[in-house]
């Protein structure tokens, strides 16, 4: 799939995460990713290619399992904080 196809296919799905795969995500530039799909990275993130799986930048967008604790805030209900709004990842970068 191109590049162009590919951000056809995508921004069709944005609002329908559960329909995408690892194919249509293989030409994903990253600045779209970053502008349509952000909200859904850690849905879509084992469907992404490796390349983007191992940037450093958008693994701060994963939420934090190691210490959901410590932005500050405390979540007993929720979802814990991304790593960029975790202070001990923030800490360690
Ligand atoms: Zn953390």
């Amino acid at each position: 799939m191109s590049v162009e196809n590919c951000i056809e296919t995508l921004y069709l799905k944005r609002d329908n995460p559960d329909e995408i795969t690892s194919s249509d995500l293989k030409n994903i530039p990253k600045s779209f990713l970053k502008y349509y799909y952000l909200k859904y990275l850690s849905r879509i993130w084992n469907l992404l290619p490796i390349h983007l799986q191992e940037d450093k930048e958008l693994q701060q967008y994963l939420r934090c399992r190691r210490h959901p604790y410590n932005n500050g805030n405390v979540h007993y209900d929720g979802p814990p904080p991304r790593r960029i709004d975790c202070r001990i990842c923030r800490n360690e970068n």
